[in-house]
C-alpha cells in the first residue's frame, strides 16, 4: 500500500473533560465496554491485553454502559462534565459546592420550607 493511501484512525481532540480513563493496572482488555457502548467512542487496542483506546470522546453519552459491563472495578472509570454534576448553593454566604468535590459540606438536616 503506497504511503499516501493508508487509512488512519486517528483520536478526535480531547475535550477539557475525559469522558472515559482506564486504569491499565486493573484492566485486563477483555473488550466488553467496547461491545455495549452504542456510540462507537471506544476502539480494541491493537495490543492484546491492553486497555480500549478512547478514540471519540466527544461522541460519548455519559450513560455509564462501559463502566457497568466491566467485570472489574475501577478498570474503566467515567467522569460526567463539570456542567453535569449536581451542584448547590448556600443561600446565606453565597458558597457553592458540587457533587463529589473534596471535604463537600455536611448534608442539610434542616425539613424543607412548605
Ligand atoms: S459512557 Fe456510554 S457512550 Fe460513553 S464510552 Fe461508555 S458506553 Fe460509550
Ligand atoms: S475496562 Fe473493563 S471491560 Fe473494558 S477492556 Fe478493561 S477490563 Fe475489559
Amino acid at each position: 500500500m503506497g504511503k499516501f493511501n493508508a487509512a488512519l484512525m486517528l483520536p478526535n481532540p480531547m475535550t477539557p473533560n475525559k469522558a472515559i480513563v482506564f486504569n491499565e493496572s486493573k484492566c485486563t482488555g477483555c473488550n466488553k465496554c467496547i461491545d455495549v457502548c452504542r456510540a462507537d467512542v471506544l476502539h480494541p487496542n491493537p495490543e492484546k491485553g491492553k486497555p480500549p483506546i478512547v478514540l471519540y470522546p466527544d461522541e460519548c453519552w455519559f450513560a455509564g454502559c462501559c463502566v457497568g459491563a466491566c467485570p472489574i472495578e475501577g478498570a474503566c472509570i467515567m467522569t460526567a462534565p463539570l456542567q453535569q454534576s449536581v451542584a448547590w448553593k448556600r443561600k446565606d454566604t453565597g458558597e457553592f459546592f458540587r457533587l463529589g468535590m473534596k471535604n463537600p459540606p455536611p448534608a442539610n438536616t434542616k425539613p424543607p420550607v412548605v
